[in-house]
């Protein structure tokens, strides 16, 4: 990642993606590399799947970390996206705990509106997920092809992403990186959350708090900003920031420099458009409450809320509502909807496939990484 932020003016097709700040992790609610694999037994099948059974294609994104990579699977032909991790660049970044989080999270939950991860595996230096390959794009490549979404558009996009934090939250998993780069169209428009490096799962008491300081600046929740400790309010607040920029086509209270962003998030009220409805700008005012007391932050209530009227949740988990934009795809490799700037680059990945020794082995901080999904091929 790295570079700094740019302003969201003039030309927002020139605008970069929006970056995660990462700090320090969660001392004090962390999870262990045991503590999903133990809920799903079967997930701990034995499995040997290695970097040798894909073909690298192309990149699709990079991250802090590593990238992620389109490939193919040599034995069926199957395409996935798969994302690479460099342990180094995770341990200089003290991100170890919320590594593994990310991959037990992904390999224990099963929703309509999630990424499913297929297989995970490591080698001496890197850390592998193999997921379903989402080929409609980033709704950030949309959003900035258009500018702004109808109102409709986005309360589509708004009422599944409400479905899927829902379900996170009723797992006792809290998001903290909701931001239009991190949700994928599938190729019938329908919305799907990737990206779990920064997500937190609390086991046990209810009312738990987090501490770490993380989550993309412009979608920053205050609390995460005081560091006062959050919860799954957070992710209210995130999803009125994705409302808003929906909307508007920039974040709510953006300016170029980063401080000044935060200081209006604190004390100014968020700035409705001209356009925005009625029933857009209660919702906004609703979920973008810097007191998380008093932020709209039930999921029952903010389905209820006007914003949503007319939308049939019950079919909306099923699928069966039409989405209102299809993404152009012309088959399971097509990347017209990913960046040029990363589908142009050389993909190449060390195809020099080293197997972890019993010292490696017995040093290693990754123990349980290893996946296999039980319901796949
Ligand atoms: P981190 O924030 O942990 O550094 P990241 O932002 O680098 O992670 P992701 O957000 O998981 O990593 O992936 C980077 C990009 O790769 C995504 O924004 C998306 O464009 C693409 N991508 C990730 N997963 C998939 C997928 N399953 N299908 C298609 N594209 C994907
Ligand atoms: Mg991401």
């Amino acid at each position: 990642m790295g570079g700094c932020l740019k302003c969201f003016g003039s030309d927002s097709k020139e605008d970069p993606k929006k970056e995660p700040i990462i700090d320090k992790e969660d001392s004090k609610t962390n999870t262990t590399s045991d503590s999903i694999t133990q809920r799903k037994s079967s997930a701990a099948a034995p499995v040997q799947i290695t970097l040798e059974d894909f073909q690298i294609e192309k990149v699709l994104g990079k991250g802090a970390f590593g990238k992620v990579f389109l490939v193919t699977k040599k034995d069926n032909g199957q395409v996935y996206a798969m994302k690479a991790l460099r342990k180094e660049m995770i341990e200089k970044r003290n991100q170890v705990v919320h590594t593994k989080t990310e991959r037990e999270i992904l390999g224990s939950i099963d929703c309509p509106f999630i990424v499913q991860l297929r297989f995970a595996f490591q080698t001496p230096d890197k850390l592998y997920m193999i997921m379903d390959f989402i080929n409609g794009g980033e709704l950030f490549f949309h959003l900035r092809r258009s500018t702004s979404f109808t109102e409709e558009r986005a309360k589509f996009y708004a009422a599944e992403i409400l479905l899927a934090l829902d379900y996170l939250h009723t797992q006792g998993i809290i998001y903290r990186d909701l931001k239009p780069e991190n949700i994928l169209l599938d190729a019938e428009g329908h919305v799907k959350l990737t990206d779990f490096g920064l997500s937190k799962q609390f086991f046990g008491a209810e009312n738990q708090k987090a501490f770490s300081f993380c989550g993309t600046p412009e979608y920053l929740a205050p609390e995460i900003l005081k560091g006062t400790g959050h919860d799954k309010a957070v992710d209210f607040w995130s999803l009125g920031a994705l409302i808003y920029e929906m909307l508007a086509g920039a974040p709510p209270f953006y300016s170029r420099n980063r401080e000044q962003m935060f200081r209006n998030m604190l004390s100014k009220p968020v700035e409705m458009k001209p356009h925005f409805s009625p029933a857009a700008c209660d919702i906004l005012k609703s979920l973008l409450q810097v007191d998380p007391r008093r932020r709209l932050s039930n999921a029952n209530e903010v389905k209820t809320h006007q914003f949503f009227e007319g939308i049939d949740w019950g079919k909306l988990w099923k699928k069966t509502i039409e989405a209102p934009f299809i993404p152009k795809v012309k088959g399971p490799r097509d990347l017209q909807n990913f960046d040029k700037m990363f589908t142009e680059e050389k993909a190449e990945e060390s195809l020099i496939v080293t197997h972890l020794n019993a010292e490696q082995k017995a040093a290693n901080r990754y123990d349980g990484f290893t996946y296999k999904d039980p319901s796949h091929l």
